[in-house]
């Protein structure tokens, strides 16, 4: 075995780190996508929430107006019935029912400027929310022109990668060509090379045996580490490359 065929394969794990590069920017650029449309999902959810809300609280206050409306007309005319009638006995059946009407009225009335001011605050929520939701659809439509395009120019990156990585696997054995392949499997992007260093595999400190250590380092052999499966490169192959 070469040890030319070693450095090749370093070239080529260092090519792969630079498409992983171009992937990660591509995922950011479709993050960017999925944020808007995440937080337009959440915007119509609440949208809907709040124009139901909306909605039953017009109800309501509608049928507190017309209790109000009652009340008020009960009370009016219980005080007119007051400068008609006589007795003592008449006068205080009034004056109880007023006393019962006017608690009524002043807590419904209350309680009608609650419902009031949280409708206020709904519709200026809901005014917002829709405002939001049509902004942000130019916004997205704009992003995702801005996205493909960048997209592209990843894409087109890590096609010219993938074209020299081809290359480089084709200069080497198809026996070596594809143990590399088959670690790749497992460890693309996650530097299926690794070194053996202080008698330990680089990438996952297993202690490797001298004997196989110092064929490795003639780069006679292709070996895998025994822990982490990483194909084992000559330091040499480092070296030259
Ligand atoms: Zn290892």
């Amino acid at each position: 075995m070469k040890i030319e065929y070693f450095t090749t394969l370093i070239e080529v794990q260092s090519l792969e780190n630079y498409i992983h590069v171009h992937l990660k920017k591509i995922d950011y650029h479709k993050k960017r996508i999925s944020d808007i449309e995440e937080k337009r999902k959440n915007a119509k959810e609440d949208l809907n929430e709040k124009t139901d809300k909306l909605s039953i609280l017009k109800t309501k206050i509608k049928k507190d107006e017309a209790r109000l409306y009652d009340l008020e007309t009960k009370l009016s005319k219980t005080r007119e019935n007051m400068k008609v009638v006589t007795t003592n006995q008449q006068i205080s059946a009034l004056e109880k029912e007023i006393e019962v009407l006017v608690p009524q009225r002043d807590s419904l009335e209350e309680n009608s400027l609650e419902v009031m001011e949280k409708i206020e605050i709904l519709e200026t929520d809901v005014t917002e929310l829709e405002g939001f939701l049509n902004g942000s659809e130019k916004t997205m439509q704009e992003i995702k022109t801005e996205v493909e395009s960048n997209i592209r120019d990843e894409q087109h990156e890590i096609d010219n990668y993938n074209e020299r990585v081809e290359n480089l696997l084709s200069l080497i054995p198809p026996q070596m060509c594809a143990v590399f392949k088959n670690v790749n499997k497992k460890y693309k992007y996650k530097n299926p090379l690794t070194f053996v260093e202080n008698n330990t595999c680089i990438q996952c400190s297993f202690i490797i045996e001298r004997n196989l250590s110092s064929s490795i380092e003639k780069g006679t052999i292709i070996e895998l580490c025994p822990n982490c499966e990483r194909l084992l490169i000559p330091h040499a192959a480092r070296n030259s490359s």
